[in-house]
């Protein structure tokens, strides 16, 4: 079985420090929800994760299978079995979606079996479906440029899609509440919790409790400060619902910068 383990983690963007020593272990099989207010780095995290050239690592570490995967490219990193649902995914004009995920699930293959020949396209097509089947997607999305012109909610159940092609070992999911009508959220919901299970570990990055409702996670971390500052089982999330980050701003007033 699979784990991630952050270790005292310590980003910057620039001059600025964001992370300042993330602790966090999510294995297979688990979801954990990552709240905290606005601005507190939890994009961060999520980018760090995935090896965006903007954040500098300046401590920490993030083992995944014997590897710290912070020194890997991103291509390798995702070919590992780690994957970032944005919070604001771009568009890629001239790529379709189709050609994206096999692309991308090729590439995953072949990391796992130099050998692989690559999934035909019969087969492609008929789990392409069958995904976007489930994302209640119309199969006219398959030929549209990735995210090109995309509705908010297209977008997120994109990024659904391309977990379910991709069948992850680790998934964190940014945001994907945000823009979504309460339709959209239920559907985007079920696609997760369809994966969900012991080869899937989830984090489920939130400021609203909103999502969780759907997506029941097995623990709850609090972001302050660039630090996980509380942890918890689904509790603390309806505790979030009720009370608000203010009684965690002042509990941590020293983090809470
Ligand atoms: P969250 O996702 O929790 O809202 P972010 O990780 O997006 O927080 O941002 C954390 C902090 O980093 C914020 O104060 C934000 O203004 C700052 N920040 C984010 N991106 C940049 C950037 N490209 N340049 C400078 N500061 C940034
Ligand atoms: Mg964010």
């Amino acid at each position: 079985m699979s784990e991630l383990v952050v270790k005292n983690l310590h980003v910057s963007i620039g001059e600025r420090e964001i992370l300042k020593g993330l602790n966090l272990t999510v294995k297979q099989g688990e979801v954990h929800a990552i709240m905290g207010p606005n601005g507190t780095g939890k994009s961060t995290l999520a980018y760090t994760l995935m090896g965006h050239p903007n954040y500098t690592v300046t401590e920490g570490e993030a083992w995944f299978k014997d590897q710290n995967i912070l020194e890997l490219d991103p291509n390798i990193r995702s070919q590992l079995g780690l994957f970032l649902a944005f919070q604001y995914p771009v568009a890629i004009p001239g790529v379709s979606v189709a050609n994206f995920l096999r692309a991308a699930i090729n590439a995953r293959r072949r990391n796992a079996n130099p050998d692989d020949k690559g999934i035909s396209v019969p087969e492609f097509r008929k789990t392409l479906k069958e995904h976007m089947d489930h994302l209640k997607m119309d199969h006219t999305f398959a030929g549209r440029y990735l995210n090109d012109g995309f509705s908010g909610g297209e977008k997120k159940r994109a990024e659904i899609l391309q977990m379910a092609a991709l069948k992850p070992e680790i998934a964190v999911l940014d945001e994907t509440d945000s823009g979504l009508d309460i339709d959209a959220l239920r559907i985007v919901s079920e696609g997760v919790n369809s994966l969900r299970g012991p080869e899937l570990g989830v984090v489920v990055i939130t400021h609203y409790q909103r999502i969780l409702n759907y997506i029941k996670p097995d623990f709850v971390h609090v972001m302050l400060g660039g630090k996980i500052v509380e942890s918890g089982g689904s509790e603390l999330a309806l505790h979030l619902e009720e009370h608000g980050y203010d009684w965690v701003r002042e509990k941590y007033e020293e983090v809470a910068v």
